[in-house]
């Protein structure tokens, strides 16, 4: 109730802010967030929940969660898993104020990566083709694969998801390959370097789980407001789902379109763009 019982108050509005990281909050040479610390900084300060969201394992996430303070929930494998801090969505408001590090719970969105190995392997086997994902190397010769050093290595290696293996069969099996995996429900991805194995989903779909969730621990009635932040076409899906998506200007290529009239454009890349938006969206709420 308003203040002389006559008008009701406004409802309750929670802000949640999804983002990529590589090219987005962090920078595309170096991995910086340091330009976007003002409005990191600014989210903390009023409680607004910020949700990475990215193709990187959850242990290297977790160690820039922690680099950056992060208590949130987040996504891991370009939205093959969420994983939450227990009793997040359960401790009451705001979101992560009394979070102690703990266990984190997690939700698949996809073929769980015990399977998806098993399912890569027999077909393998079976139809004798040649190829070495992560789970067949040590950490030493994913650093080299990869050129990361080795600590980062191991990380990355720690998979919930999806498997990326390197191809060294002929080109001509690869539809062979593609069409046994689509037959189990997974799906060949052609990356950089690798390939990867991954089941059905995208970020998009652990974005919409997550508000939900938010969603359900508000009280009834309160508002939710959804930005996103990304810069390269596997974003595009995470920006279509929420009220104010924000493209980045990527480090190479064109810069992402999107149609929603609410869309930000910063004309700069990574935390530099990051934070130009940021500001931006402050300023429009009039927070
Ligand atoms: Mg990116």
């Amino acid at each position: 109730m308003g203040k002389f019982g006559l008008e009701k108050d406004p409802p309750m509005q929670q802000i949640l802010v999804f983002t990529d990281l590589d090219g987005t909050l962090l920078d595309h040479h170096n991995y910086s967030f340091a330009a976007a610390l003002p409005a990191l900084k600014e989210l903390r300060r009023r409680d607004i929940p910020l949700i990475l969201n990215s193709s990187k394992t959850a242990e290297e996430i977790s160690t820039l969660r922690n680099e950056l303070g992060n208590v949130h929930p987040f996504v891991v494998e370009n939205g093959g898993a969420v994983c939450t801090p227990e009793g997040y969505f359960f401790a009451g408001l705001p979101f992560g104020a009394t979070a102690q590090p703990g266990a984190l719970e997690i939700k698949h969105f996809g073929t769980p990566y015990a399977e998806v190995l098993g399912i890569v392997r027999a077909i393998r086997d079976e139809q004798g083709l040649h190829f070495v994902g992560f789970a067949d190397m040590n950490g030493t010769e994913v650093a080299k694969a990869t050129g990361l050093p080795p600590e980062r290595a191991e990380q990355a290696r720690a998979r919930l998801c999806g498997e990326p293996l390197q191809w060294r069969d002929t080109e001509d099996k690869l539809p062979v390959f593609e069409a046994a995996l689509l037959k189990k429900g997974l799906r060949l991805l052609r990356g950089g370097r690798f390939f990867h194995v991954t089941g059905q989903f995208d970020k998009a779909g652990a974005v919409r789980w997550l508000i939900e969730r938010y969603r359900q621990a508000l009280p009834p009635g309160a508002d939710i407001l959804s930005i996103a932040l990304g810069d390269s076409p596997n974003d595009l899906q995470m920006l279509k789902e929420v009220d104010i998506p924000v493209a980045v200007d990527p480090a190479s290529g064109n810069r992402l379109e999107l149609a929603n009239p609410r869309a930000i454009y910063p004309g700069a890349a990574g935390p530099v763009g990051w934070q130009k938006a940021m500001e931006q969206i402050f300023l429009r709420m009039n927070l």
